[in-house]
């Protein structure tokens, strides 16, 4: 038996360790188990080229609690450790890694930014444990070896007489973090970050009952078995080639990723691209209400299948946050603060690639089945809408796909619109004058009366609207946006119809005085002739620019 002092200056790191990680102590289940896989995966990596002339069968990790013995159990049958190593790389390269670890974010990691996930790695296992031993055996013929370390710098390490290859780390569970014995949380964690990891993962038994055969007799008794409870899906749909895949693969994806979400995505985005970074994934688009708190399941973070986050803020454009799925890159850091990352290079170029993925898909959409396309619309706009005042990028590729519905439930591109009003709608300095509603309830007698002159009228509903119309007159040359219950309707559209009052002048001037009296006059202004419907005998008008001025401040 060997003992040593593992060499790092500061004098008891696991105190720090536990204070700066406070916070995120389950993290240390995703390390080992990131761990375990990593080291069978070397092992099929050696056999596959020939260096290990060992049988890689049907590895699995299985993590085991013994709660008596207050013992958390982490075993892998991968590529395992010599005491030389185990000397190596758990004390030697791990430990300095710690040190450093503290070194760089000691004084950062109050900065709420910072992201919660180190990837401190094995020593994370000291946040809740008081004492660790490593079991394991190397796949090269050598003893195994047994370290056992209980967090201060000194170690022990001898020999084992385990004879199975492979690596178990038992953790002491410290009295403080007795939760991680219990087997409901241990199962959370498994299923939060390792739902998709590509070695199965085995946490306990369960029956399963066998179908029976055809041709059965009637009191047969189904055959019951004991199987091992795998947690994970070692091959998700996202590390597949796209043309491996069909719809119902990704449907079945999505429920996979969010089994509590019953409502079906309206259309998928797989990305896959290994230059200049590295970066796969699905996305979808939900069906989005207008309500945008709804948003409870948002896109996952994962890193070579390892679940890191469901924060993409600043990884994903902000507008595209709205979607669900997956992105898988290990090009993205994520042991810096927030602003770091939208600095970063190699995430702006992933931020703006996934931009014009989904720019694209939504062309194609558009270009291949446009009935389809304009149902959707609805459900989608709010996205789109949204990217477009927020990305430069994305608004001059939207061009080709935007839709602008119209009150009468048809669905033009600004091309289209353009090309139906340029007749009938211009002011008089040749300005077009895009008409629309925002609440076919609550302005029907307006849009009744532009529809009577012959006017197409929009509907823009979404509460970003007058943000968009002002991005579209700023962008696009001699437009204008009017609501259909503004004030200079009539001075803008060309007056060629007579109009029809069903007042008499002196019930016009009467009425006008009274109106004016009773509403104020810097907001509204009051046409009496403009209307001949029975039902609404005269308008009450405000001014575009000022209630547009009132929206913009509120949304
Ligand atoms: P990292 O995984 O980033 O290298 P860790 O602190 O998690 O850092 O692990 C340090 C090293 O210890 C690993 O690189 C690996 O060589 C070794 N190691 C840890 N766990 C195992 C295991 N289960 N089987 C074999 N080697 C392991
Ligand atoms: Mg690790």
């Amino acid at each position: 038996m060997t003992t040593g002092n593992i060499n790092v200056s500061v004098e008891n790191i696991f105190p720090l360790i536990k204070k700066f990680l406070y916070s995120d102590h389950e993290i240390f289940l995703r390390e080992l188990i990131s761990n375990a896989t990593d080291a069978t995966l070397k092992l099929k990596h050696l056999t596959n080229i020939g260096e290990a002339s060992v049988e890689y069968g049907n590895p699995l990790v299985e993590v085991k609690i013994d709660k008596e013995g207050k013992k958390l159990h982490i075993i892998d049958q991968g590529i395992g450790m010599t005491a030389e190593e185990v000397k190596k790389y758990i004390n030697e390269v791990a430990f300095s890694g710690a040190e450093e670890f503290l070194d760089k974010y000691k004084d950062k990691v109050e900065d709420a930014g910072i992201i919660g996930h180190f990837g401190l790695g094995f020593y994370s296992a000291f946040m809740v444990a008081n004492k660790v031993e490593i079991i394991t055996k190397s796949y090269k013929d050598e003893p195994a070896a047994h370290w056992t370390c209980d967090g201060s710098p000194e170690y022990t390490l001898e020999t084992s007489d385990k004879t199975d290859r492979g690596t178990e780390i038992i953790l002491h569970i410290a009295d403080d973090e007795t939760e991680f014995l219990e087997e409901s949380r241990i199962r959370e964690l498994l299923i939060k970050y390792n739902k998709f990891m590509p070695i199965p993962i085995k946490f306990g038994t369960r029956e399963e009952t066998l179908p029976l055969p055809e041709d059965a007799p009637e009191d047969a008794e189904a055959e019951t078995l004991t199987v091992d409870n795998i947690i994970n899906n070692p091959n998700p749909a996202w590390t597949k080639q796209p043309a491996d895949l069909n719809e119902e693969d990704y449907r079945k994806f999505y429920r996979e990723l969010y089994p509590m979400q019953f409502e079906e995505p309206l259309f998928n985005i797989h990305l896959n691209v290994d230059y200049p970074f590295n970066l796969t994934g699905i996305l979808y688009f939900p069906k989005l209400t207008n309500d945008l708190n709804m948003q409870r399941d948002k896109i996952q973070l994962y890193q070579n299948q390892v679940f890191v986050t469901d924060n993409v803020e600043g990884i994903v454009p902000e507008f595209l946050t709205m979607l669900r799925g997956v992105i898988d890159s290990p090009d993205i850091p994520l042991n810096v603060s927030r602003s770091y990352l939208q600095a970063d290079g190699a995430v702006k170029k992933i931020s703006s690639y996934i931009t014009r993925k989904v720019a694209d898909k939504l062309n194609s959409l558009f270009k291949n089945d446009r009935k389809d396309f304009e149902a959707k619309w609805n459900d989608i706009k709010i996205v789109i809408e949204y990217g477009m005042l927020s990305e430069e990028k994305f608004f001059e590729k939207a061009e080709k796909f935007t839709l602008y519905p119209t009150v009468d439930d048809a669905y033009l591109t600004f091309e289209e619109l353009q090309e139906k009003i340029k007749d009938t709608q211009t002011d008089k300095d040749e300005k077009l004058v895009i008409l629309y509603a925002s609440n076919k309830d609550e302005q029907h007698a307006y849009i009744d009366a532009a529809k009577a002159k012959g006017y197409e009228v929009l509907l823009l509903d979404s509460p970003i609207v007058s943000h968009l119309i002002q991005k579209l007159e700023t962008s696009k040359e001699n437009i204008s946006f009017a609501r259909v219950d503004a004030d200079h309707i009539d001075n803008l559209i060309k007056k060629d119809e007579e109009q029809i009052s069903k007042l008499s002048d002196e019930e016009t001037a009467k009425l006008k005085t009274i109106l004016e009296e009773t509403i104020p006059q810097d907001k509204f202004t009051v046409q009496l002739e403009a209307m001949s419907s029975d039902a609404s005998p005269f308008m009450i008008t405000q001014p575009e620019f000022m209630r547009r001025m009132k929206e913009m401040q509120q949304t």
